[in-house]
């Protein structure tokens, strides 16, 4: 599989702290190589390189890029989730596997221009709910849930558990 992208726009770091935060760690834990935000935000980068280092995977994330100069030279395909989009279970069987996704999601208000530029506009579901939502369905559909459980070969790692908690801090 190519590698998954994401851009998050219009993040405003007091308003977006938590959601943007969860975007980025559900677009890691479901199966993106990495994520960039257009407003700098350098707390937000330390807490999410801070699960990155716990947990491992290779994850990146830069802040303060705009969706312009991340999508100008991107060598793959532009995914715009919004729900005025095409169906999702229409949409993912256009979608090249072969090629890299950028994923675009917003906050309040996405630029037109983004309409005008994505490769595919997609939604999930036409009902208005959350970026959070409608990303972790799209990965989850398109990668088939094999990011689920993939070893990060993280420093922490958790061990499925009918009942508590069973964690191996390796550092230990
Ligand atoms: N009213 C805003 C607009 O029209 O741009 C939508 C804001 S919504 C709270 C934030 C983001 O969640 C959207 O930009 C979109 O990426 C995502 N989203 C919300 N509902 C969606 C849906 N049904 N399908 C796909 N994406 C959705």
């Amino acid at each position: 599989m190519a590698d998954i992208w994401i851009m998050r726009t219009g993040h405003r770091p007091e308003r977006d702290k938590r959601v943007t935060t969860h975007v980025a760690l559900s677009s890691r834990a479901l199966g993106a190589k990495g994520i960039y935000v257009d407003t700098e935000d350098p707390v937000l980068e330390q807490n999410i390189r801070s699960v990155v280092d716990r947990f491992g995977g290779d994850f990146t994330i830069q802040t303060g890029v705009k969706w312009k100069s991340v999508v100008k030279d991107f060598p793959g395909k532009v995914v715009h989730l919004t729900m005025y989009g095409q169906r999702v279970d229409e949409a993912l069987p256009k979608i090249p596997r072969d090629e890299d996704i950028m994923i675009i999601v917003g906050a309040e208000k996405v630029p037109p221009d983004v309409y005008q530029r994505a490769d595919f506009n997609v939604s999930v579901g036409n009902q208005p709910h959350s970026e959070i939502s409608a990303l972790a369905i799209f990965l989850d559909r398109f990668t088939g849930g094999e990011a689920l459980y993939a070893d990060r070969h993280g420093r922490m790692t958790v061990i499925p558990n009918e009942r508590g908690k069973t964690v191996v801090d390796l550092s230990k």
